[in-house]
């Protein structure tokens, strides 16, 4: 109570995010200040609900300088999610990030395993009109005007009067 009421005096030093929330004084050292400006308020609470800031200190006092931004962005992260989903965290994105990756490569192995059939399916059809490798669109074309005479519409008409006369030949 001390504490908090001598930082209160000092006035002009706006004390950081975290040092307000713990209600103490906060000073030219604090570890806190430099991540958790008093401007961001909810930074702190959640990281403090979740962690417990004398945990966050002895963590941030055991790393190095250049390396307490990036720690502190990771338990900021960490206790967001948290407390959004209280029983998974951050594992219930990564779980189901994880899950996506495993459906995308499914859908890319069907799908490479698609172009390698399709592959195998070109390269029998051609070898089949006994296409030499050199001029497969010339001795392509002459093969589909036979299958187009061959669906010509009176030639199937013949086909099934043809039909017709011989099915009522044995009918009668
Ligand atoms: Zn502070």
């Amino acid at each position: 109570m001390k504490e908090g009421m001598s930082g209160r005096k000092h006035g002009a030093v706006t004390p950081c995010a975290a040092c307000k929330l713990l209600r103490r004084k906060c000073g030219q050292d604090c570890v806190f200040a430099p991540y958790f400006p008093a401007n961001e308020p909810h930074k702190f609470a959640n990281v403090h609900k979740v962690f417990g800031a004398s945990n966050v200190n002895k963590m941030l006092q055991d790393l190095p300088m250049h390396q307490r931004g990036d720690a502190v962005s990771s338990m900021v992260y960490e206790a967001n999610a948290r407390v959004r989903d209280p029983v998974y965290g951050c594992v219930g994105t990564i779980s189901s990030l994880q899950q996506h990756i495993h459906m995308l490569q499914t859908q890319l192995a069907q799908a490479q395993a698609e172009v390698v059939h399709l592959k195998a399916r070109q390269t029998r059809c051609n070898s089949n009109l006994g296409l030499s490798p050199n001029s497969p669109t010339n001795s392509c074309s002459p093969s589909s005007k036979i299958m187009g005479s061959y669906a010509k519409p009176i030639f199937d008409m013949d086909m099934v009067v043809d039909h017709a006369i011989y099915s009522d030949s044995i009918w009668s």
